[in-house]
């Protein structure tokens, strides 16, 4: 899952993208508010939230939202804002966010909100089951055969992008982009790494693994493996 922050505080941006990252997800940072907007509009398929801070140089927040809502009504928007009225809390709604958290804020209650933004966009389940695997997203739990696996960060976000997109072969390009950041090179061969990981400690010996490879394109995980 790919965020986007636009924040020009360089201490809060690393504080939020340190925090998201330990918990799996892939971040971006724009400093500013031109930089921002135009990597949320160059990647909008590819964010799953958006955090935007108000007062940045170039753009501010609200120009941003309204600019992002003109393209695309659903990417949730949060913003960060130091505006404690609620007149200003109810401009950014009108603006287009979906919420807006106060600096200074904890980590857990950003986070907090970013889930329960992300389940109601997605508004899809947060348990997969394909074989004798199951993925509980909201408790962050994989099962084989009822017994606990143990996967990192980015094996556990990887298997449920291919669970969400079961039935469906995900593309290594798109692969590359919804779980890992812009900054990372684009030598794709990681995601074999990961792959092959995840085959290890969700097959079982002798029988066909669970992600089937789709030659010169990607990977699946079958409607009924
Ligand atoms: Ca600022």
């Amino acid at each position: 899952m790919r965020i986007l922050i636009v924040e020009d505080e360089t201490s809060i941006a690393n504080f939020i993208r340190d925090g998201l990252a330990e918990e799996g997800f892939a971040v971006d940072i724009a400093d500013n508010g031109k930089k921002g907007l135009q990597l949320a509009l160059d990647n909008l398929a590819e964010y799953d939230v958006i955090l935007l801070d108000w007062m940045l140089p170039g753009l501010n927040g609200i120009e941003i939202c309204r600019s992002i809502r003109r393209e695309n009504e659903i990417i949730p928007i949060i913003f960060l804002t130091a505006k404690d009225t609620v007149d200003d809390a109810v401009f950014g709604l009108e603006a287009g966010a979906n919420d807006y958290i106060r600096k200074p804020f904890s980590f857990e209650e950003l986070l907090a909100r970013i889930r329960v933004l992300m389940r109601s966009h997605q508004q899809v389940s947060t348990e997969f089951e394909a074989g004798d695997i199951l993925m509980d997203v909201e408790r962050h739990i994989v099962s084989k055969e009822g017994k606990p696996v143990d996967l990192t960060q980015k094996e556990f976000a990887l298997l449920e992008y291919l669970l969400r997109n079961k039935g469906k072969v995900c593309r290594r390009t798109r692969i590359i982009e919804k779980i890992w950041d812009i900054h990372f090179e684009h030598d794709s061969s990681v995601i074999d790494v990961y792959i092959n990981a995840l085959r290890r400690k969700l097959d079982t010996p002798g029988t066909p693994s669970l992600i089937t490879t789709v030659r010169g394109v990607g990977y699946k995980i079958e409607e009924a493996p």
